[in-house]
């Protein structure tokens, strides 16, 4: 899909880098999560307000490369206003996106398949991944 490094950084991917619509602080946060990529630098905290079974709001705060923030604020924008079941299968969808396999096409996963540029690059995957990988595992500890 994608043949050159500098692909990685496609418009959509700086756009969502150097947006704040979804950074900051979220006050009444009933999930809070973080993880890091230590291999690039990488660091995300998400909070999120879940009601009623459904992310009404979602913030984070990181630092890190283009593709880890990125890729945060595209997690939290298609999340906002899903329920946590359509969560885990939006994050299921993603995995299988960055495996190179088809994901369940029932699935939208918007912006994000912008990132599926990434998966050429193994160290990249990582820098993206952590995003729903810190989300998934708020969730689970969420219904724990
Ligand atoms: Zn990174």
């Amino acid at each position: 899909m994608f043949d050159h490094l500098d692909e990685l950084y496609r418009d959509v991917i700086l756009d969502h880098f150097k947006s704040q619509k979804y950074k900051g602080e979220l006050p009444g946060a009933t999930i809070t999560v973080d993880g890091a990529n230590p291999l690039c630098g990488d660091e995300l905290t998400y909070r999120l307000i879940v009601a009623k079974g459904v992310i009404t709001r979602m913030r984070f705060a990181g630092k890190g490369c283009a593709i880890s923030q990125a890729a945060a604020a595209m997690l939290a924008g298609q999340l906002e206003g899903k329920s946590v079941a359509e969560a885990g299968r939006l994050i299921e969808a993603l995995k299988a996106l960055m495996q190179g396999k088809e994901p369940d096409a029932s699935v939208d996963v918007g912006d994000l398949e912008a990132l599926a540029g990434v998966r050429k690059f193994p160290v990249r995957v990582k820098c993206a991944a952590l995003s729903w990988n810190v989300v998934e595992r708020g969730l689970k500890e969420q219904a724990t």
